[in-house]
């Protein structure tokens, strides 16, 4: 490799680690993304004189970048906020199952006896980007409705899944030692593909991001493991800052949920069917409802007011009429703030992307654990299609499923408005005693509407 290509790789880990350093917080996570991008370009433009190209090799390369560029740049600017965990599935499984296939071409090119330090990466590369590719492609389809999100189990079914495992280790081992037969590792790739479905099958919908950011992991172990089949640097670095990153976040995530990993993986969480739904509540206690009106006024008297976002300001799309709120009460002297819980949503860091995308200022989103203490001192906790993150079962009742998740304190505020559209749960699945407190309002209707309204009743005070 000559100098010049060196130089180039290393600028361009520079780039992803400073592009991941930026993406840490809201405010660098824009700039972060085009550093990172910018980099890629730079790994990409300098692995091409790497290629020796036939005519025919360069013509692929240039027919598979005008095809897949254009499909990656409009799904990425089309697709809605709340469709975003399964296209980073779709994106992420296509990595682990091109990693998987470098590795079959390159054994298939070496012959029958490759050198060990080729057959080891290449076998780690089939085993884990198929895994990968096979998982990610269940989580999307779990995503997007085209599998049933609840999980899929039958009795039995971890003792099957470890057969699979163990298969795969001893083809594993059979690659290795008794040399390259093309039918081993075909049989390896295939095996992968079974494991990466029939792991993937029994979690359910709802845990898929954090099974799509382990499987992400695993795409950067297996992109790792094809820099040393191509004895690329890029490649090994770029894996590798994957694979930590994505086990990082797996394990937040885990944590933010007061789960264990083995938890979200072997657990079949959202197997529990859901809890009651109408107006009358669980053993038929009753709730307070009230008009935009009612909590308009409510609002606009207020000293201190908490903006609790979840999933359904997500899937209403209410950011900007949330916005718009804050800004009306703030004319009125109201001091507004967001309390961002770090699993609101469906995707890490899902309310920071909506809120920054509609302009809210940086220094209005507190994490949980700034803001926590200050629910006790706050007029009104304004809960838009949030549920589970300020359940308070997750402090009080041992047993319940999401018992030891972190949970923001809404329920001290003085009041607690809920914006749902009914009394079903949130994705948890379970009751939420906060709704029948007798401190709490329901204002009924998609979020946005009731946000547009309540913006007009508060102009009306
Ligand atoms: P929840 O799923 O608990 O609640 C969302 C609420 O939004 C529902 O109760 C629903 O009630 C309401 N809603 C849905 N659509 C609308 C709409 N158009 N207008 C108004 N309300 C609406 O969401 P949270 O954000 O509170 O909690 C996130 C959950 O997701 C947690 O349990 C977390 O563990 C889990 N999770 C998060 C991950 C992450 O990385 N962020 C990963 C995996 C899981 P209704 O139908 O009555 O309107």
């Amino acid at each position: 490799m000559s100098l010049a290509i060196s130089l180039a790789y290393l600028v361009a880990a520079v780039l992803f680690i400073l592009g991941l350093r930026q993406l840490s917080s809201p405010r660098g996570a824009r700039r972060g993304n085009q550093t990172a991008a910018v980099g890629m370009v730079i790994a990409l433009g300098a692995t091409i004189p790497l290629l020796h190209f036939t005519t025919a090799g360069l013509v692929i390369v240039l027919i598979g970048i005008a095809i897949g560029a254009p499909i990656g740049a409009l799904t990425a600017r089309r697709v809605h906020m709340t469709a975003m965990p399964q296209m980073v599935a779709i994106f992420n499984g296509v990595g682990g199952g091109a990693a998987a296939l470098v590795a079959v071409t390159e054994l298939l090119d070496q012959g029958m006896h490759p050198a060990f330090a080729l057959a080891f990466p290449s076998v780690l590369s089939i085993v884990i980007g198929g895994v990968s590719f096979a998982g990610s492609v269940v989580a999307f389809s779990k995503l997007q409705g085209l599998l049933t999100g609840t999980p899929m189990t039958y009795p039995g079914q971890q003792v099957v899944n470890g057969l699979i495992a163990l298969a795969i280790i001893a083809l594993a081992v059979a690659v290795l030692t008794a040399g390259s037969v093309p039918a081993f590792f075909v049989a390896l790739l295939i095996l992968a593909l079974v494991l990466g479905v029939a792991f993937v099958l029994p979690i359910g919908g709802a845990d898929m991001p954090v099974v799509i950011s382990l499987l992400n992991a695993f795409t950067g172990l297996a992109v790792a493991a094809s820099g040393f089949v191509l004895n690329n640097f890029a490649l090994i670095v770029a894996g590798t800052l994957v694979g930590a990153s994505g086990t990082l976040l797996t394990k937040l995530m885990s944590d933010a949920m007061g789960r264990s990993l083995a938890n979200v993986l072997f657990g079949a969480f959202g197997q529990v069917v859901a809890g009651p739904a109408g107006v009358a509540g669980a053993e038929g206690k009753s709730v307070r409802s009230g008009s935009p009106e009612d909590v308009g006024t409510m609002l606009a008297y207020a000293r201190k007011v908490i903006i609790v976002p979840g999933y359904g300001l997500a899937v209403a799309q209410a950011q900007h009429a949330a916005r718009e709120l804050a800004d009306e009460l703030e004319r009125r002297g109201v001091d507004v703030e967001y309390a961002i819980h770090p699993v609101a949503g469906r995707m890490p860091g899902h309310m920071n992307v909506l809120l920054a995308e509609a302009n809210v200022p940086y220094e209005q989103l507190k994490e949980m654990d700034e803001i926590n203490d200050e629910f006790k001192f706050t007029d009104v906790a304004l809960v838009v299609g949030a549920n589970d993150v300020v359940n308070p079962a997750a402090r009080n009742t041992p047993g319940s499923p999401i018992y030891g998740m972190p949970i923001l304190n809404a329920d001290e505020a003085k009041n607690i408005v809920f914006m749902k559209r009914s009394m079903r749960p949130g994705f948890a699945g379970i009751d939420n005693e906060l709704l029948y407190d007798p401190k709490t309002i329901m204002l009924f209707g998609d979020a946005k509407d009731s946000l547009t309204k309540l913006v007009a009743a508060v102009k009306a005070v």
